[in-house]
Formats: C-alpha cells, sequence, structure tokens
C-alpha cells in the first residue's frame, strides 16, 4: 500500500517491463539533485544478461586448422563475440549501444572447431535437402549437437551462433536466437543483424516501399547499408534505429520526449546521437513517428553526414521517411511533415546540428485541428481551409505536463516497489517545480518548510 490517499494511474504491465529512466535526464530536467530520487531511478536500470555460445564448425572432409604450439586459432572469433574483445567495437559493445545498456552479452563464449558428419558437398543451404544432405537448420541442429557432444550444456546461452571455420553460410532465424556465419562474416555489420534477427528484428525498408534492406542507415539493411570500416573487424555498422530500438524494448524511453497527440505543442528540443549513453533525450516521439539525431561516428562512422532521420514501424519493421525536400537525412533547415485533416499535424524542423557538442535542435510544431460545431459568427459549413476551433497552449504549460508525465511514471515504479518515502520525495520534487513554473520565482526552502506526511492514513475497510 501507499501513503497517499489516491491511487496512482497504473501503468500498462508491457511498460513495467521495459521501465527504464535515465536518472541524469529526469533530475536535470527537474533541476534537483536529491540523491535519494536519483538512488531510486538508478536501481532500477536494470541489464540483460545474454550470453551466446558460438560454435565454430568444419566439414569432414575440409583442411584441417593448422595447429601452431601457444597460437590459439579462435583468438579473432573471441576477441568479436565476447568480453575478451573489450575496447573494440566488438559485438558485445554493438548489442551494449543499440540496448542504451540494457543488453549484455559479455558472457558469450567461444568452442570449437568442432567436425560436423558431412561432407562440404552435402551441404544445400537455403534448398531442400536430399537424402544425406544437409540444409541450414540441419548446419544449426549440427552445431548444436556437436557442441552437446563436447559436455557443453546449450541451455546456459540465450543464443547460439554455428559458424563455418571456412566459408559456410550467413543467415539468422527472427526471433529464434540462432544464426549462421562463416569465415568471410566475421564483422558487426553483418553479425549485428543475423544476431539481431535472433532477436526478433526485420529488415528495414524505406517508407513507400515495400522491399528489404532500403535503409542504409540502419543495421537491418546491411550490407546495402552506410557500414565503417574499421581496424579490427573490417566493417562495423551502421546502428539501430530508435524504431528498432523501440521494438525490441531496447530504447531507453526515459529518454524519449513524447508529444501529446491531443495539444497542440510549439517545442524546441534537443537531441543527443541516438546511441550515446545519455543524458540528452534521444528520440522525439510525436505523431506515429521517432525523430532521432545520429552523428557520423562511432557505429555511424560511414553514414554520409551527421543528420536527423524520422521512421515509423508497421508490423514488426521499420520505414524510413523523406523530408519535404525528398532527402531522408536531414540536415539543418530541412523539415519533416505530417498533415491530416482531422487531429494532429505536426512540422519537425532540424533547426542546427553541432558535432562538436554532439547536439541537434528540433522545432516541432503541431496543430491539432478538431470538427468544429455551427455556431453563430462562424461560417457554415467551414471552408476546407478552415483549422477548426484550435487552442494554443503556452509551452510553458506544456513542458510542465511531459514533466508531470515522466514523474508520474517514476511514481508508479516507487510505488510498485514500494517506497513510499521515495514516492512522497518524488512528488515534493514535482511540486516544486510546478511551484517554481507557477510562481516564476525559486523556491529554495520547500522541503524544509513543507511536509507531505499525510495527517493520518486512511484506514482499510474493515472485513464484512
Ligand atoms: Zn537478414
Amino acid at each position: 500500500m501507499t501513503t497517499v490517499d489516491r491511487p496512482l494511474p497504473e501503468l500498462p504491465a508491457e511498460e513495467h517491463e521495459h521501465f527504464e529512466l535515465d536518472p541524469a535526464t529526469t533530475i536535470d530536467r527537474a533541476r534537483a539533485t536529491n540523491p535519494v530520487i536519483q538512488g531510486l531511478f538508478t536501481g532500477l536500470l536494470g541489464t540483460q544478461t545474454s550470453p551466446w555460445l558460438i560454435v565454430v564448425v568444419r566439414f569432414e572432409d575440409d583442411p584441417r586448422p593448422v595447429h601452431i604450439p601457444g597460437v590459439d586459432p579462435l583468438a579473432h572469433h573471441r576477441k568479436l563475440f565476447t568480453a575478451t574483445g573489450a575496447g573494440t567495437m566488438n559485438m558485445v559493445r554493438y548489442f551494449r549501444d543499440m540496448s542504451h545498456g540494457k543488453l549484455n552479452t559479455g558472457g558469450s563464449v567461444v568452442v570449437g572447431p568442432f567436425t560436423i558428419g558431412y561432407d562440404r558437398a552435402a551441404y544445400v543451404g537455403n534448398s531442400a535437402p536430399g537424402p544425406g544432405q544437409i540444409d541450414r537448420g540441419g548446419v544449426l541442429a549440427a552445431g548444436r549437437a556437436a557442441a552437446t557432444a563436447h559436455q557443453i550444456d546449450l541451455s546456459s546461452y540465450a543464443g547460439i551462433v554455428v559458424c563455418g571455420y571456412e566459408l559456410l553460410d550467413l543467415c539468422g532465424w527472427v526471433g529464434g536466437m540462432a544464426a549462421l556465419c562463416d569465415s568471410h562474416s566475421l564483422v558487426p555489420s553483418l553479425l549485428g543483424q543475423e544476431m539481431g534477427h535472433g532477436y526478433g528484428l526485420d529488415h528495414s525498408r524505406v517508407d513507400t516501399s515495400t522491399e528489404d534492406y532500403q535503409d542504409p542507415w540502419d543495421t537491418m539493411s546491411t550490407a546495402n547499408a552506410y557500414s565503417a570500416s574499421d581496424p579490427d573487424y573490417g566493417s562495423i555498422g551502421p546502428g539501430l534505429n530508435a524504431w528498432n530500438m523501440r521494438m525490441r524494448g531496447w530504447l531507453n524511453e526515459g529518454r524519449v520526449v513524447r508529444i501529446d497527440p491531443m495539444q497542440p505543442a510549439h517545442r524546441e528540443i534537443e537531441l543527443g546521437p541516438l546511441h550515446d549513453a545519455g543524458p540528452a533525450a534521444a528520440a522525439i516521439d510525436v505523431g506515429e513517428y521517432l525523430i532521432e539525431f545520429r552523428m557520423a561516428d562511432r557505429w555511424d562512422a560511414g553514414i554520409p553526414r551527421s543528420a536527423v532521420l524520422v521512421h515509423r514501424a508497421e508490423a514488426n519493421r521499420s520505414y524510413l521517411m523523406a523530408g519535404s525536400d525528398g532527402s531522408h537525412d536531414l540536415v539543418a533547415g530541412a523539415r519533416f511533415e505530417h498533415q491530416q485533416f482531422f487531429g494532429p499535424s505536426f512540422t519537425a524542423t532540424v533547426e542546427s546540428i553541432d558535432e562538436a557538442t554532439r547536439r541537434a535542435r528540433i522545432r516541432i510544431d503541431q496543430t491539432v485541428r478538431r470538427p468544429r460545431v455551427p455556431q453563430a459568427g462562424v461560417q457554415w459549413p467551414p471552408p476546407i481551409s478552415d483549422p477548426g476551433p484550435v487552442e494554443i497552449v503556452d509551452p510553458r504549460v506544456a513542458q510542465l505536463q511531459e514533466l508531470v508525465g515522466r514523474y508520474r511514471q517514476a511514481l508508479a515504479v516507487s510505488d510498485r516497489y514500494g517506497a513510499p518515502q521515495l514516492l512522497l520525495r518524488a512528488l515534493g520534487e514535482l511540486a516544486e517545480e510546478v511551484g517554481r513554473q507557477a510562481a516564476d520565482t525559486e523556491v529554495t526552502t520547500f522541503h524544509e518548510g513543507y511536509s507531505f506526511e499525510p495527517k493520518s492514513v486512511i484506514a482499510e475497510p474493515a472485513p464484512g
């Protein structure tokens, strides 16, 4: 139970499951530095351990690996897939960055090379296998069996990559936590997609088309994408777009600025690069779109220029949108417009992109057109150009409403974790911010001078 007399609005279960708050963002926005509140948020930032087993295999008639005493033939594999490669742009770092720190694949293990009981000629790839032949699924099963035969417990791993010591194949099972690769595809640009398939990611597209691999700013369109060269692994990136991150529960929703679709809005929002760890806002959620800023460095070092991207999502796929001038990567001065007759219409304008400070400034202007009812003094029927009864909300009020939304999430979590004192302190922070903005004065003695302790706790109704 809580010590407030009215129940807080319940968050839907899925929001609880993926709940994340970036303490710095939330606290900065409230201009408060209460360590208790900050600690509450920090304590809730969980990571999911997701180790993969990489089984390196060879066909019976493949040349035997040359064994040089003291040299690990799979050293490169270990660097690429496991914590051994810390400090490089390897797969552990990729999934950490693409999940805003949520996914930890650092426990991945490389084993092999194991020999599977088939000759190379028996492999038919993506075709139907005849007698004595194996297809992709067959090689995956053979890799699993080889690992089990070597006393490896497959159940300790979240996923499996069967990797040909020589040439094999490249594919991933969507939602299946399984992939095939080989000596020619030990590349984060490609493995990000194949292992990403395992978590449920599908190929990305561009708006107005149903062709796959059409978003060159996204991992799920490699190798038709803006990859960058890398000294360790050859080719890295690009990273995932914000919708692909969100669809996997990886986007830090505490760093998403939401524009209420029911209210007019005129806001300037500063975004940091999507895959940075924070504290800047990572995306803007407006209409059905997510707006993100991509800096031309790290995973995105191969993109043509630092730019703002807009995506929508449909049926587990992201779709890249074009700006008003037809280009997909928006730079300063470019706009994305979404107009509809009723409901919210908005324009997103890129005001500036500053690579030195790693920030993009975006202006959102949203109008909400409501059906007009006949009234005296207004032409009826209204002309097509009539915006309807549009109400303009003071931007300070809009900002405050967003703050209230953030705190409502935080409060629901502190309530769920049974921390009434923290909940009261959070309410105090919020009330203080409301006081500041409403009175436009700095309140400095708020906590000391005002008690949120309830005068009496409402008694539970007696049974019967
Ligand atoms: Zn694919």
